[in-house]
């Protein structure tokens, strides 16, 4: 899939399907990096320093981003999800691809208790690279 497309596609997934669940839900800079650490326990390497920051502009919005070993959670993205979504990145996946969503959704499923058949379709509705 063209990574712009599957970019969009996810991005679109993740601000209206989990819009009622508690892994979006707003915490705080204590609860997320707490979350972190699990969500980060099984992968070798340096868990990146996580900030509460302005975000990088995408599209006239500020969007929460990783980069090396900086996490950065914009207003409005200092959730579980968003969390989970910039560890991947640091764990080494670049691209909204395949890969990187299975990493994705073990981690949702595993840390966050989430129920994978229903994250399966849902993301297959939202035309997320599966
Ligand atoms: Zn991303």
């Amino acid at each position: 899939m063209n990574n712009a497309i599957a970019t969009r596609n996810l991005y679109r997934f993740e601000e209206i399907y989990f819009l009622d669940h508690a892994v979006g839900k707003q915490r705080t800079l204590r609860e997320i990096k707490s979350a972190a650490k699990r969500v980060w326990q099984k992968h070798r390497g340096k868990m990146p320093k996580i900030y509460f920051g302005l975000g990088t502009k995408y599209n006239g919005q500020y969007l929460s981003y990783q980069q090396g070993d900086e996490i950065h959670l914009a207003e409005g993205q200092r959730d579980y999800l968003t969390l989970t979504h910039e560890l991947v990145h640091a764990m080494g996946y670049d691209y909204h691809d395949k890969k990187f969503v299975d990493v994705y959704f073990d981690l949702l499923e595993n840390v966050f208790h989430m129920h994978r058949g229903e994250l399966e379709l849902t993301a297959g509705l939202y035309g997320v690279d599966r």
